[in-house]
């Protein structure tokens, strides 16, 4: 049966996972307060949903807002970087309902979208107000938070348990010393917008379009249509790529501009799609681009969002995570609190799974990279030489692309195993034919 118990929740950070948690909790009767640093609506990168994100926007009450505000997104297209190999999932091909129309956002919309639900459903949303120190009282059960607004007042607030959703700043990782870095997958995006781009035939229709990027570079370039006539364009690259082009324009100005533009002047691809487009901004950089935390919770606090861990958003996975985070973990902090048990007992589950997916998009990540491996642009290829039974391989990563790598990932990490090298290309078919394989498609 249902007993209302009184806990106090402070949550760090306002973005989708922040405004995610508090909304969630808010809806169980929980007393939320969230501090956000910003004023929104703020700019920020990551525009790209998944359809596993679709039902959480319906129980969080926001679906009908996305879906008049926000352009759709059928499926994606991976293509390699001259064009001459492309494959393109589209989401309905597996999923028989709504949410396999997924969407594209304006972050600024999007996110205040989420701020702005979960005040309605009950939570007290300071903005403009950093959190700047946390104090863990243990012998009292209790946790203080020293804030900080704009006008320069300070604030000190109690609470039962914090959750971090500080995203890229990653305040209790700071607080505890305890961040690393993903090896060999440090990376810089630099991206903008443009207006009236030339979008291709899966580009009209909504679809993502990342372009491979080999050699040197190891990188990638993302073309996001924000809506029919703005394109969001993103160059990913390597840090010490980036590196040698920083000391090529030493001592120029426009430094970051003259970077962007060259990197997608080199891709035949992007340069088709963008020929009489114009950029509407200056572009932006963004590093500290893969990390994580090992300590994620404990009884008086959770860390979820980018402020666990970061990787690259290949696999527009960030937004996604973040949220279901939210999700998994508002249902398991309410099950503690609920029956009077240690939190830590019941989220540990939840990071479980969580920690499980990241490893899957980690794998997933560095296969991209991997020149040996089979390539998410070539996979239509091997199928019109003839090995129609790849047709069912494109489902298993349909699964993938849509977001199911949290509660299924071990599944899924299987079936990743075999791409990681060409030469196991008759396994994968042998795979692909097998019993097995159908397992792991209809999980
Ligand atoms: C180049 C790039 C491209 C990406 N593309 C995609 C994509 O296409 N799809 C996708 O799903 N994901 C993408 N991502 C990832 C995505 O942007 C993040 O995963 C997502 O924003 C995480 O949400 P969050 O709420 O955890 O963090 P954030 O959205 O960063 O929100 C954190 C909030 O906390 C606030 N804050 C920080 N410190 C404090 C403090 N001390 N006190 C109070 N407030 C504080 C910040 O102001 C911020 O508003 C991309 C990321 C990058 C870098």
């Amino acid at each position: 049966m249902f007993k209302m118990v009184e806990k106090d929740l402070i949550v760090i950070g306002g973005g989708p996972t922040g405004s995610t948690i508090a909304s969630y909790m808010s809806m169980k009767g929980y007393k939320v307060t969230l501090f956000e640093k910003e004023k929104f609506p703020r700019p920020h990168v990551g525009e790209s949903l998944l359809p596993f994100n679709y039902f959480l926007f319906e129980e969080l009450g926001v679906l009908d807002k996305m879906e008049t505000r926000f352009h759709r997104k059928p499926g994606v297209k991976f293509t390699n970087s001259d064009g001459s190999a492309s494959t393109v999932w589209y989401f309905d091909h597996v999923i028989k309902n709504p949410s396999s129309l997924s969407f594209h956002v304006d972050r600024a919309a999007f996110d205040k979208l989420l701020l702005d639900r979960s005040k309605e459903l009950g939570a007290i949303v300071y903005e403009e107000t950093a959190v700047k120190k946390v104090e863990f009282k243990e012998d009292e059960n209790k946790v203080i938070v020293s804030t900080l607004n704009k006008m320069g007042q300070k604030g000190e607030f109690t609470a039962d348990f914090i959750i971090d959703a500080s995203g890229q700043n990653t305040f209790l990782a700071n607080h505890f010393k305890d961040k690393s870095n993903y090896e060999g997958l440090d990376r810089v995006a630099v991206n903008s917008h443009w207006n009236n781009p030339s979008y291709d035939k899966e580009l009209e229709e909504g679809c993502i379009e990342i372009i491979h990027l080999g050699g040197e570079k190891m990188g990638w370039i993302w073309a996001i249509p924000i809506s029919s006539k703005r394109l969001s364009v993103g160059v990913v690259m390597s840090a010490d790529y980036f590196k040698s082009l920083r000391k090529k324009y030493a001592g120029e100005s426009n430094i970051l501009d003259k970077i962007y533009l060259s990197e997608l002047t080199e891709s035949p691809v992007i340069s088709k799609i963008l020929k009489n487009a114009e950029k509407d901004a200056p572009a932006m950089a963004h590093g500290d681009y893969s990390y994580y935390t090992n300590k994620k919770y404990g009884d008086q606090f959770a860390i979820i969002g980018d402020a666990s861990a970061f990787l690259d958003p290949i696999f527009s996975s960030g937004i996604y995570i973040g949220m279901m985070s939210a999700k998994f973990l508002s249902e398991s902090l309410d099950e503690a609190f609920q029956k009077g048990l240690p939190p830590s007992d019941l989220i540990k589950s939840v990071y479980d799974d969580l920690n499980g997916g990241y490893d899957l998009v980690e794998k997933l990540i560095r296969i991209f990279y991997d020149p040996n491996a089979i390539s998410l642009p070539n996979i239509g290829l091997i199928r019109n030489e003839g090995y129609e039974k790849f047709h069912t391989a494109y489902k298993i990563y349909h699964f993938l692309l849509q977001g199911d790598f949290l509660k299924n990932h071990q599944k899924y990490s299987k079936a990743a195993d075999i791409l990681k090298d060409t030469k196991q290309l008759e396994k994968y078919t042998n795979f692909v034919k097998s019993k097995d394989s159908e397992a792991v498609i209809h999980p």
